[in-house]
């Protein structure tokens, strides 16, 4: 058994290729989706990197929070 993370996932267009792509004057994150080039600010998280399987991809996607689904 591996560990569990959480993964960071586009709500504009689902896509996994989220990244930090640049920071903001004040220090904060700017996440940047490769596929569809959405862009948002982050003050108190970052991300890392691994690899995963293509099933626990799946399930990242799969188990993903919506509003009032799954996580709040
Ligand atoms: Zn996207």
């Amino acid at each position: 058994m591996g560990e569990f993370i959480s993964m960071i996932l586009c709500r504009n267009c689902g896509s996994r290729w989220v990244e930090i792509a640049e920071w903001s004057r004040d220090g904060k994150a700017i996440l940047h989706c490769r596929t569809c080039d959405a862009k948002e600010e982050m003050g108190r998280f970052t991300l890392g990197r691994c690899q995963v399987t293509r099933a626990e991809l799946e399930n990242a996607r799969t188990t993903k929070a919506r509003k009032d689904k799954y996580e709040k």
